[in-house]
């Protein structure tokens, strides 16, 4: 399958009083048309940040240091802003966790929806009612016509979101960056919020970068994982073969994090420790300092992309050479 969004040794940096730190090093990965990609890792991974230089929407004292991001083929980092803005809305969609930031408190719902549709497609302004009316009711708003005048606080968290992923497929994108959609919400929502972005990707054939800190999130979604950690990749598979058998310790301990709905009682694994910041990055593996497995060479050597089972791992376990050495 040809790959829709392609990033290449993406490398985000962040200058401040004048040290330049790393945020995002050499990060590379494929989203074929369809697909939902599910990104996971702690808070401050780089997973959002990934997202946003994807979006074109990287801001001062962030920028792109190095690599290529490829829409469709086409080299999208180097757009200006008004062909990125262009590109945005149309063909990518965001859909992050608040809401309020994807909608204006001032507008109506409607308002929001025929002026997102009006912009990017040759709609008259009754066509584009029509379509935000329709696009409603498949959120699941009930009396969606009647809801175009209400304003985003007149709705709950919810009932916000729907409206967000309306707006998100509003113009028919072909890729959605959804950073951490549903974290906000009650857990019954999740779920609702999950499956409707789901099925309304698997009809339209919308491919999805899904960033999530939540392993449960990508177990009921994603088609295949990107484990982030540092600022970097270090796992990348198969949804399925990856929630069978992790290759990365630090995957493994994500999944000790999967919540068991039918054991409330049971505590979530955490992993002990917590993630290097930019401004003091661990040398060798940056994973390290937290693993129960590190080798004498994980603590200056930094591991190399081995292929493991269906996965790409970044770790010194996966050497085919240490392996047989062993
Ligand atoms: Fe652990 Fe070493 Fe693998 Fe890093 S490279 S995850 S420290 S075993």
């Amino acid at each position: 399958m040809s790959a829709l969004l392609k990033v290449e040794g993406l490398r985000v940096e962040i200058a401040r009083r004048g040290r330049v730190m790393t945020a995002i090093d050499d990060v590379s990965f494929e989203i074929a048309a369809g697909e939902i990609l599910g990104v996971v890792g702690e808070s401050g991974a780089g997973k959002s940040v990934t997202g946003t230089a994807v979006l074109g929407l990287l801001e001062r004292p962030a920028f792109q240091a190095a690599g290529r991001i490829l829409f469709d083929g086409r080299r999208i980092d180097t757009l200006d802003e008004d062909a990125m803005r262009a590109l945005r809305g149309r063909e990518i969609a965001a859909v992050f966790q608040d809401p309020l930031t994807s909608l204006d408190p001032l507008m109506t719902i409607g308002d929001q929806l025929t002026e997102t549709i009006r912009t990017h497609l040759d709609l008259t302004q009754a066509e584009a009612v029509e379509r935000a009316a329709r696009l409603l009711a498949e959120v699941g708003i009930p009396a969606p016509r009647e809801r175009l005048a209400s304003y985003p606080h007149e709705m709950s968290g919810g009932m916000r979101q729907r409206v967000v992923l309306a707006l998100a497929f509003s113009c028919e994108p072909r890729l959605i960056i959804a950073d951490e959609p549903t974290t906000a919400l009650d857990v019954s929502i999740q779920a609702q919020i999950l499956d409707l972005l789901r099925a309304m990707c698997r009809e339209r054939g919308t491919a999805v970068m899904l960033v999530t800190h939540d392993m449960g999130v990508i177990a009921e979604v994603a088609d295949r994982v990107a484990v982030m950690y540092a600022g970097r990749l270090v796992e990348v598979g198969p949804t399925q073969s990856l929630l069978a058998e992790a290759a990365h310790p630090y995957t493994r301990g994500l999944m000790g994090s999967i919540p068991d709905m039918h054991r409330r009682d049971v505590e979530l694994a955490q992993i002990p420790g917590s993630m290097p910041r930019p401004d003091a990055p661990v040398p060798g593996c940056a994973f390290h300092p937290r693993c129960g497995q590190a080798l004498p060479r994980c603590a200056v050597e930094r591991p190399l992309t081995f292929t493991a089972g269906a996965s790409e791992v970044a770790c010194w376990l996966a050497d085919p050479a240490a392996r047989s050495a062993a």
